[in-house]
This record gives structure tokens, sequence and C-alpha cells, in this order.
């Protein structure tokens, strides 16, 4: 069970996903968190460097996805304010799978091609690694969080705890390099 929360990846910030890594594991989309992945919950767009990021990921051959549990006028106007068009999914219900399943569908994609991107192990590294997905832990982009998340974030703690006992996961030990 404690390993369904667990990433196969855990980094500093999203600046530091490898694209070329993730094609080496047959990866062909990224599939990406929003609020406190990419930027914080009340940053309405997304900045010059989230562009300049999924650019280079977009330029590198995936493709970009974004699933959020957000409200669709918040997903939709993030998603328009970037330099190409991506598929956006509000309202995902993370960690449950339907919006995941129904994403699949939508793009044909096999599960041994999706990574997913994320801030937090309850919605999106549970929900991922629950769909077989290859999932990313990015430390948050800032400390400040929607209400709904903080009560998230007090089981989150619980969980890297356990994590960190069982030697799955410690928390603020990066594998950036890798
Ligand atoms: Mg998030």
């Amino acid at each position: 069970m404690l390993k369904l929360f667990a990433p196969d990846k855990y980094i500093s910030g999203y600046a530091k996903v490898n694209p070329d890594e993730l094609k080496k594991r047959g990866i062909r989309v990224l599939v990406c968190d929003i609020d406190n992945t990419l930027v914080a919950h009340d940053e309405a767009d997304p900045s010059e460097e989230v562009k300049a990021f999924l650019q280079r990921v977009k330029d590198s051959g995936l493709e970009i996805i974004l699933i959020s549990n957000n409200v669709e006028e918040r997903v939709c106007r993030f998603a328009r304010g970037l330099p190409f068009h991506v598929r956006f999914y509000p309202f995902a219900k993370k960690p449950l799978k339907m919006t995941y399943r129904k994403m699949m569908r939508d793009t044909g994609y096999d599960r041994s091609q999706i990574a997913v991107l994320g801030d937090q192990l309850l919605t999106d590294m549970f929900g991922a690694n629950r769909m077989c997905f290859y999932t990313i832990l990015t430390h948050p982009v800032v400390q400040r969080d929607l209400r709904c998340t903080k009560i998230n974030r007090i089981f989150e703690n619980i969980i890297f705890r356990l994590l960190a006992v069982s030697g799955k996961l410690k928390r603020g030990t990066f594998d950036d390099e890798m």
C-alpha cells in the first residue's frame, strides 16, 4: 500500500525533468499537475520559466497534457496562456482513475508511455501509481496551498514519515542528477 504513494523519481522543481531520460524509458507524454507543480495556486497564468520549460519538453518530442483538480476556469486560462495548444482536463478528481482513463481513451497512449509530474503524494502520486504510470514528484513551488490541499498536506506529512522509515523516500533528498 505504502509504495503506491512513492514516486519513481523525486525532483526539487519541474525544471529538473529530463525529457531525454523519459524518452529512453519509452515515455511519450508528460502529464502535468498545475497548482504548486508549475505555479502557485493563486497565479493565474504560466510564468515565462514555465513556458520555456514546457516548450523544451514539447521540442523534445513529448506531448504535454494538463490534469488538475482545480476548476475549468483556472485550468483553461492557464492552458490558453501557453504558447502552444495542449489538452487539459479540469475537475480531475485525482487520485480517482476516471480522468486518467478518459485521457487514455482520448489519446490512445498505453500506460507505459505516460509520465505524471505532480507535487502531492495523496492525489498526484497515489492516483498515477494506481494507473501504473511513471511518477515524478516535485517539491512544491511555494509553501502556501489551497484550503483543501492544506488538509491533504497533514496526511501527506504522515505518509512522508512512513516512507522515510521504510527507506522508500526521504523528504528533501532529490534524484535531480539521475
Ligand atoms: Mg498540485
